[in-house]
């Protein structure tokens, strides 16, 4: 049976099917691709999705919900700030609702139901069945709770989610690329009306490989409309008020009319901007160049050349060895940005598809992939943001690093720092960040162990992310074999004990391999170390030494303890080396002793 496929997008989503071998996109009764991802919750009677709904912003602004996507698998805390108009509230966990006066509350996920829901109605009245499995596309930036809760919103609209696709893979797919080359390198470039991604993938015999991604939430046309409605209205008003000072209805006019001229720029070269009775009998009249849009959308665009850069550094690909760039994304029609996109990649862009249906149609194809209507595609993910456990001295350990193609696994032995302790905090976090405290904690399990001295426990940690991008995270006391499971949110346990006993084996061997980017904390541990140990000896062997070496003992002693207090990385590698020296002729006094002991 057909898997739908599905853009469920910031502004507007779309679906689609394979109908007789052919990816087609499904209109809605009105005869629409593509529908707002709006909804208005009235005081009474059913919710409304799409353009209905979108009328109702100018009446009712707080009982419009747009952008939900945004906020899906989102703490209220990460989103406060970017003020939308409708208002919000938290759950028990803290993750973020939508308040609806006498209607309660929803997560954004049932929000986005509701818009999955009206989009499988109108495909399987246009399809004249039922259909229930789906294939759903997400930014290729979304996190772990992201994908997690967008697979959640597809089951709450009674879809079964085959697959989450990285928006730019199912816009190379849709771009068809496959066949074109055996090998190819391609960049997405993907600017849409409230977000920016830039991906690079490499294509070879039909497999799809992401090599790295990039991107801004908070980058595209919606910026660009701002720039020239104020612009607008200071032409308007001449006043030192901005746009932004005045009224909801004023500023809804502006946009409007900001983003028809803009659009309309993409073909002309002016455009003449009407607006009668803006404000009771003021009318204004203005028109708008090509040149005046460019000056002002220039900055905006350029916004996205350091994370073009750093994809494709991260990629390790020189500009002369992609062999496409592709366009995807409402905003790639302005012809500035189709200049900016030819000079920055030094070629010229592939226009070829429909930048607004390019990445539902990808969904299309995957779905026709998936259920063998079409055939020979591999599709090969990668995870955006590095994925890893807090380690000692509060820094991330990275277990599965940004960019690792999925499904992945991948592990760590861990050891405990503190004798007799008798279990070890395992924080699950994903970020860039190298402390853990600044990285996204996406869950936390407390693994028990058998006590014993420092060093004598062996934890394996082991990450397993599936091919849509969810994780899951087990934990074993080698000692014991007793294993904890981490259930990131609703995630599916599926462990192969033989793969986790490979995974611990060579574990060990890489246990502190990554442990380099921990200077201090390093340098730290080996004082911890070192001080007592020093202390011991020299309560135990110390009136054997001359009054110089004790002397050098007791000055690198103090070195490491000033470090330790200035939390300076170098000066306590520095320190703690030349506490080691100090202390030669001491440990080799203190290994005579064993040996005599031991002879004795
Ligand atoms: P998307 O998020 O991909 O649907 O893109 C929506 C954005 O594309 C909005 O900011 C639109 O104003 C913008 N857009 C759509 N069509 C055009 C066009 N012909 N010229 C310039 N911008 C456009």
């Amino acid at each position: 049976m057909a898997i739908l496929g599905i853009d469920l997008g910031t502004t507007n989503s779309l679906i689609g099917a394979v109908d007789s071998g052919f990816p087609i996109l499904l209109a809605n009764a009105e005869g629409h691709r593509s529908i707002p991802s709006a909804i208005h919750f009235p005081d009474s009677g059913d919710p409304v999705v799409g353009e209905a709904a979108l009328r109702q912003r100018a009446l009712s602004a707080d009982r419009v919900v747009t952008s939900v996507k945004r906020l899906m698998g989102k703490r209220l805390a990460e989103v406060e700030r970017d003020r939308h108009p409708y208002p919000l509230t938290a759950d028990n966990e803290g993750y973020v609702r939508v308040a609806l006066g006498n209607k309660g509350s929803l997560s954004p996920e049932e929000i986005s139901a509701l818009i999955l829901k009206e989009l499988k109605a109108s495909a399987e009245a246009a399809m004249g069945t039922t259909m229930d499995r789906a294939v759903i596309t997400v930014p290729a930036y979304f996190n772990d709770a992201q994908r997690q809760a967008t697979k959640r919103a597809g089951g709450l609209a009674g879809l079964t989610v085959e697959r989450i696709v990285n928006e730019p893979t199912a816009a190379a797919l849709a771009f068809g690329l496959h066949r074109s080359k055996d090998h190819a390198r391609i960049a997405v470039y993907d600017l849409g009306g409230g977000t920016f991604d830039i991906s690079i993938l490499e294509i070879h015999d039909g497999v799809f490989h992401v090599l790295s991604t990039n991107g801004d939430t908070y980058l595209g046309g919606d910026d660009i409309d701002h720039a020239i409605s104020e612009h607008l209205w200071q032409a308007y008003q001449s006043n030192k008020f901005t746009l932004a000072e005045q009224d909801a209805t004023l500023q809804i006019k502006f946009r409007a009319e900001a983003e028809a001229a803009k659009i309309a720029l993409s073909e002309a070269s002016s455009q003449l901007i009407r607006m009668p009775f803006v404000e009771a009998d003021k009318h204004f009249e203005y028109t708008l160049t090509r040149e005046t849009l460019d000056q002002l959308a220039r900055p905006i665009v350029e916004r996205t050349k350091a994370l073009c850069l750093r994809a494709l550094h991260d990629a390790k690909l020189k500009l002369d060895q992609l062999d496409e760039v592709l366009l995807v994304g409402g905003s790639t029609r302005m012809p500035l940005v189709r200049q900016f996109v030819t000079d920055l990649f030094q070629q010229e862009a592939n226009t070829s598809q429909h930048p607004d249906e390019t990445v539902a149609m990808g969904a299309v194809i995957q779905g026709g992939i998936l259920s063998g209507t079409l055939r020979n595609i591999v599709l090969l993910d990668v995870t955006p943001l590095s994925l890893g456990i807090e380690s000692f001295g509060g820094l991330m350990n990275v277990i599965i690093p940004r960019n690792t193609t999925i499904p992945a696994k991948a592990g760590e032995m861990f050891t405990n720092a503190v004798p007799d302790q008798t279990s070890m905090l395992v924080r699950v976090l994903q970020g860039e960040r190298e402390m853990a405290r600044d990285n996204w904690e996406l869950g936390q399990v407390e693994v028990p162990f058998t006590p014993g001295p420092k060093g004598s426990a062996r934890i394996g940690v082991q990450f397993q992310i599936d091919e849509n991008g969810i994780l899951e995270v087990l934990t074993r006391d080698t000692k014991t074999n007793t294993d904890t499971v981490l259930e990131v949110k609703n995630a599916a346990i599926d462990v192969d004990d033989k793969r986790v006993e490979a995974m611990i084996s060579e574990s060990v061997d890489h246990a502190f391999d990554d442990m380099s980017e921990r200077v201090f904390t390093e340098a730290k541990l080996k004082s911890e170390e070192l001080l007592p140990a020093v202390d011991q000896a020299l309560a135990l062997i110390g009136d054997q030494l001359d009054n110089t070496d004790r002397q050098e003992i007791q000055d690198a002693t103090e070195a490491v303890k000033q470090a330790l207090a200035n939390r300076n990385a170098t000066e306590l590698k520095q320190a703690n080396a030349e506490l080691d020296d100090a202390t030669q002729q001491l440990a080799a006094l203190l290994m005579q002793k064993a040996l005599a002991d031991a002879s004795a």
